[in-house]
């Protein structure tokens, strides 16, 4: 693509989409459009020098205009939170169906060249997870189908619908499925959070207020993985300019059970809790990992980040901003720049 050629990135007041246009920005992309539903001031990045439109994607007519020019379009808008959202949300999540399948039109019927698709690990099989061991999942392991109820059956049909609309439309289309994405910039409190952050967050009331005990959900031994955001932000861009045709894996293969990352959390907060599980909490399936077999074979390349070395960053961010939301400083989350 042209440093010129106009690049959309849907979902763009979120955690992934700010930081790709970050990115962007930085690689020196000029000619960019940020759309998203929520007004401007709740936008986690916002940046002067793009184009940024407040749409509601679940619209015919704010996807053509979103996709209007574009050669680009990186399509990451969803309704979606962590496990405590996604399982008493489901209708919701699967309403992202509606942005998902106009986005394609819409990419279709304005020539766009090329078209990136945000799926998740929430696609595979539900059977192939219930180990604490952390099962690798190959991605072959999506089917037969069991994905997670409303939000992984929502991104396992729009990545089929990527793979159609490539094959009898001819849309260049890249799926991506990412596991368990975190960093700066991300939702740290408010219900969406996902447990990175909101692990990080309690540690620091407990540090704050003194009163040292963390509440885990669930038993604390369920297994993931986590990616850091710059490895998530580099692979999508890895994975857009690649021969790779089906979804493919995006996440760290560093398996770490709940109770580790909470260790983890600890030790760079520098202190040691009293841990509160609550096993009636949502908690997911029991274990899961990225098997980055496939990504490796295409790109030479894995998402790299020490989980040490992401969650150290990330809770140096959620601090502060807890610190600024203490003082009453409102834009705790967000941040308006036109320095690239
Ligand atoms: P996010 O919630 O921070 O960002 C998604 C954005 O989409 C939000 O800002 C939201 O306002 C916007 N949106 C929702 N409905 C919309 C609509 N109708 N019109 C326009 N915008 C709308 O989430 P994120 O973590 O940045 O995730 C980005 C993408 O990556 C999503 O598709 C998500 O499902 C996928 N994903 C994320 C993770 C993760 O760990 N963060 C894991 C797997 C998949």
């Amino acid at each position: 693509m042209s440093k010129n050629s106009k690049i959309l990135v849907t979902g763009a007041g979120g955690f992934i989409g700010g930081a790709l246009l970050s990115v962007l920005r930085k690689q020196g992309y000029q000619n960019l459009r940020a759309v998203d539903i929520k007004p401007f001031d709740h936008w986690y990045q916002r940046f002067e020098d793009v184009e940024n439109l407040s749409l509601d994607l679940n619209l015919r007519e704010n996807c053509e205009r979103a996709a209007e020019g574009a050669g680009e379009i990186y399509n990451l808008a969803a309704n979606m939170g962590g496990m405590g959202f996604i399982e008493a949300n489901k209708a919701l999540c699967m309403l992202s169906v509606l942005i998902n399948t106009q986005m394609l039109q819409a990419a279709l019927k304005h020539g766009t060249k090329r078209f990136f698709y945000a799926s998740s690990a929430c696609v595979y099989n539900g059977d192939k997870q219930k180990s604490f061991e952390a099962p690798s999942l190959k991605e072959e392991d999506a089917y037969p189908a069991l994905a997670e109820d409303g939000y992984g059956w929502e991104k396992l049909f729009s990545e089929r619908m990527c793979r159609h609309f490539r094959e009898d439309f001819k849309l260049y289309t890249r799926v991506a499925r990412f596991h368990n994405v975190y960093g700066p910039w991300g939702t740290w409190f408010g219900g969406r959070e996902k447990a990175p952050a909101a692990i990080c967050r309690k540690v620091v009331e407990a540090k704050i207020s003194g009163k040292h005990e963390i509440e885990i959900w669930g038993s604390g031994s369920q297994t993931r993985s986590f990616m850091f955001i710059d490895d998530c932000t580099d692979g999508i861009r890895k994975i857009m300019d690649s021969e790779i045709l089906e979804p493919i894996n995006l996440g760290s293969s560093e398996a770490v059970t709940i109770n580790q990352l909470v260790d983890i959390t600890e030790t760079i907060a520098g202190i040691k809790l009293k841990r509160k599980y609550d096993l009636s909490a949502p908690r997911g399936v029991n274990g899961r990992n990225s098997d980055n077999t496939l990504i490796k074979k295409y790109l030479g390349w894995e998402p790299g980040t020490p989980l040490r070395v992401g969650m150290e960053r990330t809770y140096r961010w959620i601090y502060d901003q807890f610190m600024a939301r203490e003082r009453g400083e409102a834009n705790v989350v967000r941040e308006s720049s036109t320095s690239r």
